[in-house]
């Protein structure tokens, strides 16, 4: 474990082909019942061992045992009826047919607690669970009942609470709050957004985390960033409210993309996970174009508070490209590590 710069993904792997089909979002698995059960854990291990094997510092569950970021979570819950589907616009970008939500929601059993208990188990160093944000949560049903985004969002964000005290419980050191609606809905960030997010990190005493980005490789979200302008400043909307919040680390996009570095100044303070990888291209960075990224942020953020990580998570890509892109992580964290012990970073 590197305490200077320690590297971690922002969230999934790539799945074995044998529990799901790969390259794929939403992929539906290929096992069922016990055998499911019992894929999901074996491809968290193997996850676990990868991350291992490259020399991430930090091990995430890659998101092995759940088939959508959000939905998974939301599958879980009562209240929420997932064969009445309506059609509505996720994150003013792309027609989905979504579940729902018909009655009070509620969550009756922890959805994640056991399979964290599991990751706990394979390794002693520090790992990271990652959970929906209650804004991303929203925008991804059909409200009948609540009629409020507010209220919704609120009733969301006391069961995360719930949830994340059990994965503390369970040996988590980071849990991450994913929040891509962050940098679609800023009336609603500002309003209540932040304060819902802080409500599900109530009361924690591990790390907590929230990941904001421009989304997965998938078309929808790359036509969408073509709109977005030369640079894009959507970061200046959420950061200076995050910055003043009780979030510890803020997750961000950078390499690749048109995000002005700059941004992270808004941060100061906060630790800052640094999109190093890009996840919507299979081309593998080299360890320097990896030390650049992170180079160019050491103006805005102190360096033992920086932790060199992915844009988003990897699971449209290849095993293999994915596995080559922790390695080029690795190395180029390493490549900063030597430049800073050596006192003359950007020499
Ligand atoms: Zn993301």
């Amino acid at each position: 474990m590197n305490a200077l710069l320690p590297t971690a993904l922002v969230g999934s792997l790539p799945k074995p082909s044998w529990l799901s089909e790969p390259e794929k979002l939403w992929s539906p698995w290929k096992l069922s019942g016990d055998e499911l059960a019992e894929g999901r854990l074996d491809a968290l291990a193997l996850a676990a061992d990868e991350q291992r094997r490259a020399g991430l510092d930090i091990i995430s569950d890659g998101e092995q045992t759940r088939q959508h970021f959000v939905t998974t979570f939301i599958e879980h819950l009562s209240g929420v009826d997932f064969d009445r589907r309506e059609t509505v616009r996720i994150r003013n970008r792309y027609d989905a047919s979504v579940p729902t939500v018909v009655g009070a929601v509620s969550r009756e059993h922890p959805v994640f607690a056991e399979d964290a208990a599991r990751l706990r188990a394979l390794t002693s160093q520090p790992i990271k669970w990652a959970l929906p944000g209650p804004m991303t949560m929203i925008d991804t049903l059909y409200d009948d009942h609540y009629r409020s985004r507010e209220q919704l969002a609120w009733e969301f964000a006391t069961i995360l609470n719930q949830e994340a005290k059990e994965l503390e419980a369970a040996g988590v050191d980071i849990i991450q709050f994913d929040e891509p609606a962050f940098n679609v809905f800023f009336d609603e960030l500002k309003d209540w957004g932040v304060a819902a997010l802080e409500r599900a990190t109530e009361g924690l005493r591990c790390e907590t985390a929230v990941h904001i980005c421009y989304g997965y490789g998938i078309k929808a979200n790359t036509d969408w960033k073509a709109t977005l302008g030369a640079e894009w400043r959507q970061y200046e909307e959420s950061f200076p409210l995050l910055q003043r919040s009780t979030l510890d680390i803020v997750s961000l996009e950078s390499h690749n993309s048109r995000v002005p570095v700059e941004v992270v100044e808004l941060l100061r303070g906060k630790k800052v996970m640094l999109g190093a990888i890009d996840v919507a291209s299979s081309d593998i960075e080299s360890p320097e174009d990896v030390a650049a990224t992170l180079r160019s942020a050491l103006p805005y953020v102190d360096a033992d508070k920086l932790i060199p990580s992915t844009n988003c998570g990897m699971a449209p890509l290849s095993r293999a490209v994915a596995r080559d892109k922790m390695v080029a992580l690795v190395q180029g964290a390493q490549l900063l590590r030597d430049e800073l012990s050596a006192g003359s970073p950007g020499a």
